[in-house]
């Protein structure tokens, strides 16, 4: 079986010569950089903004323990069941339990890539029950039997020629590969699903402490259905989504929309406070909070990437990474790709096995830049890469660097290493791309850089002398 790393390079390298795939990357993400550029430029002060949004976040996660508990005493006072889920392994058993005391057999399920993270559709399909995705884009990746490309445009890499094709493979009909023939298309498998389903299950933007809400936000009102159709309702969310105040959602959500999608304001606002009561006329019966670590705490007790916590979701990183745009969301191998996947995979699933993602950017800084929340994810991207050796140093890179101590160090030595360097590089083309080339996998591609003829000193000598 192939290691995360072995994946990561077999597809990073599939797909970044697929001509096709880097082409359709370029037009969704330009059009999306003038549609974000526009609605940033309708906040008065964008950079104050930002900055707000950022102390507020830090604010959240370093008071996390007290917003959590006075979230959750305030969800609990208007009969909402709130869980605690350790592990993603915990999450899924949590909620597989209150299916099977709601007698549930079918589940609808709108955006949740928390749900994504404990793979909970596997695990409730192992409990025998059909779960429908009803935002577009991930029920079309739920047919292809794939995980979302994207963690705001799941369907992203998709033409539309391909989705009818899916569809009609699926027997769903449609007229035509139309974005509003295949949106009908599915909205008519989807309506028959929210009457059918026992059980609503959701993700969460943001939750509010001060109030003991849910907040939703979404384009389809997918999400809306997902919770006022079915007697119950699930809310599954990680621990970092908590905002303090009420009024925090006037600059988080038009935040979000615009670096998420470049909408001013995202279609549906939903806030959702607990289950019917009683002088209410709808919504479920019962209401569910299953709330996630998955190991958020151990980044929290990081002083250094802590603020990683800060995190919205809205996707604008990894828009703008010129590595997620040619190797694409599925090369990561992880449910949050692109830079802020970089930056927490390692902490969520182990640094050995995915520091290598920590590798796959330029340094270029052009996530730290776009992110609304202001965290530098290039610098977290460097600690990942220095925590990783320091924790597991690899012989060769430990045996080189003592190596190359020793020469620099060493004025004679290095004067002799100069020579016999421009000897070896004679032979490289005699054994390059063989087993015996000492930088197989960097000269496969690329050139190797010469050795100049002569060292600076030589030089320097020469002219002076
Ligand atoms: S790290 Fe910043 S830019 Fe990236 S998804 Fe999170 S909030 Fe958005």
């Amino acid at each position: 079986m192939k290691t995360a790393f072995e994946q990561f390079m077999a597809e990073a390298e599939r797909v970044s010569h697929d001509l096709r795939h880097r082409q359709m990357m370029q037009t969704t993400l330009t059009k999306y950089a003038a549609v974000r550029d526009r609605a940033r430029g309708a906040f008065r002060d964008y950079p104050a903004a930002r900055q707000a949004a950022a102390e507020i976040k830090w604010e959240a996660i370093n008071h996390l323990d007290q917003y959590l508990e006075e979230l959750t005493a305030k969800l609990e006072a208007r009969g909402t069941k709130v869980h605690w889920a350790g592990t993603g392994a915990q999450a899924c058993e949590i909620i597989a339990g209150i299916l099977r005391a709601a007698q549930a057999r079918s589940v609808i399920k709108s955006k949740a890539m928390t749900s994504e993270e404990v793979h909970l559709n596997a695990a409730l399909e192992r409990e025998g029950l059909t779960v429908v995705e009803s935002d577009l884009g991930e029920f079309i990746m739920q047919l292809r039997h794939e995980p979302p490309y994207h963690i705001v445009f799941p369907s992203m890499h998709l033409a539309r020629g391909e989705i009818r094709a899916l569809f009609e493979r699926e027997k769903i009909e449609t007229a035509s590969d139309n974005p509003e023939d295949l949106t009908m298309a599915a909205r008519r498998v989807m309506r028959k699903k929210y009457i059918e389903a026992d059980v609503g299950i959701t993700g969460a933007n943001f939750a509010i402490a001060e109030t003991g809400m849910i907040s939703v936000t979404e384009n389809e009102g997918n999400a809306r259905l997902t919770a006022a159709l079915p007697k119950t309702m699930i809310t599954l969310l990680g621990i970092e989504k908590i905002l303090p105040r009420l009024a925090d959602l006037a600059l988080f959500l038009p935040l979000l929309a615009s670096s998420g999608t470049g909408q001013p304001m995202t279609c549906y606002n939903t806030l959702y406070g607990g289950p019917r009561q009683p002088d209410e006329t709808d919504g479920p019966e019962e209401f569910h909070v299953v709330l996630l670590d998955n190991r958020r705490t151990e980044l929290l007790a990081d002083p250094e990437q802590r603020d990683a916590l800060r995190c919205i979701r809205c996707g604008a990183c990894l828009n703008v990474c010129p590595i997620f745009r040619n190797v694409g969301g599925h090369a990561y191998g992880t449910t949050y790709s692109g830079p802020i996947g970089s930056v927490i995979t390692p902490h969520l699933r182990g640094l050995q096995d995915w520091k290598h993602l920590s590798n796959a950017s330029s340094l270029c800084g052009a996530c730290t830049e776009t992110c609304p929340v202001k965290i530098d994810l290039a610098h977290h991207l460097l600690q990942n890469r220095r925590n990783a050796a320091a924790e597991k140093p690899s012989f060769w890179w430990r045996t080189g660097f003592r190596i190359f101590s020793r020469i620099i160090n060493r004025p004679a030595l290095y004067r002799l290493a100069a020579p016999i360097g421009r000897l070896a590089q004679r032979f490289h083309p005699l054994v390059k791309g063989t087993g015996l080339d000492p930088a197989r996998a960097w000269t496969l591609t690329r050139e190797l850089p010469k050795i100049p003829p002569e060292t600076f000193k030589e030089y320097w000598r020469k002219r002076h002398d």
